[in-house]
């Protein structure tokens, strides 16, 4: 990295932490969150909700989506349900759920890919590889697959945000991190790609790293471990809310840590 963009890295960074959310960033903007139902991603859409903000949130199971869409419905802007398995999901399901935000709202102003599955800690010479696929296709492929299908209602916002999720195993390898840490390397890829083939029409693109926090793919990783001695997620919801409204127009191409 050139010495300017490391000192605009490091600003950001800052300026994601130091974010204190506004409405006014958040009011009138449709922004889809993956993997809402549970975890990172129930703590980042309720925020939004709070924060005045229109939310489509992205499920695979019915019941678990309408139970959330109800709890959240009370705290602010109606929110939207988008349900679609990212495993399973075919072309078609990707054109309805496009076509389905776009009959509605006619635009998209942010979305963010958090959903994801850890699959096996494994050596990779032992790695399943129908597992491998899988984690593969949720973590990468869908998230590809759903930001090319969304691309033209993105275009229609006049501050189009697109944020990608890693890990710290995403830009190191670690022994036995296997498929994960492979779709998470997939990720940093592809978000460093479309930050710069868009810079020039306004549609940024920036990764985050939630760093360690206590959900279920958590426990699943490092099931030892002391829960207490993790971040909630609701206490590393700012640097998300910072990429995905207004305060961070204009910023594209970083990689900023929730919990520098
Ligand atoms: P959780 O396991 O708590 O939640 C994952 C979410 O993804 C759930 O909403 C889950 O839905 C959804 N999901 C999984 N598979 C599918 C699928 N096939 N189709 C649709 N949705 C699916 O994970 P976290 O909140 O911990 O993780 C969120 C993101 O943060 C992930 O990308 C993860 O890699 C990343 N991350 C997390 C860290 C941590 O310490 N927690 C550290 C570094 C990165 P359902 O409720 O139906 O299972």
């Amino acid at each position: 990295m050139s010495e300017a963009g490391q000192r605009a890295s490091e600003t950001a960074q800052r300026d994601a932490a130091s974010y204190e959310p506004a409405r006014e960033d958040f009011t009138d903007r449709v922004v889809l969150v993956t993997g809402a139902t549970r975890g990172i991603g129930r703590a980042v859409a309720t925020a939004l909700v709070r924060l005045g903000a229109t939310v489509i949130l992205h499920g695979r199971r019915a019941g678990a989506l309408d139970a959330l869409y109800q709890e959240l419905k009370a705290l602010g802007p109606e929110p939207a349900v988008a349900e679609l398995d990212l495993e399973r999901a075919q072309g078609e399901a990707y054109q309805q759920l496009t076509d389905a935000i776009d009959s509605r709202y006619g635009r998209l102003d942010a979305l963010l890919h958090n959903a994801g599955i850890l699959g096996d800690l494994s050596a990779i010479e032992d790695y399943d590889i129908g597992l491998f696929q899988r984690v593969l296709h949720v973590n990468l492929t869908a998230p590809f697959i759903l930001t090319r299908c969304l691309f033209p209602l993105l275009e229609r916002s006049d501050d189009p945000s697109l944020v990608f999720t890693t890990s710290g195993v995403g830009n190191q390898g670690r022994a036995y991190w296997g498929a994960y840490s492979v779709s998470k390397f997939g990720t940093e890829g592809l978000a460093q790609i479309l930050a710069v083939e868009n810079e020039s029409r306004g549609l940024r693109c920036n990764l985050i790293d939630p760093g360690g926090t206590r959900t279920g793919m958590r426990r699943s990783a490092y099931p030892a471990e002391d829960p207490a001695t993790l971040a909630a997620p609701e206490d590393i919801v700012g640097p998300y809310l910072w990429l995905l409204g207004r305060a961070s127009r204009g910023v594209t191409g970083l990689r900023i840590e929730a919990q520098a």
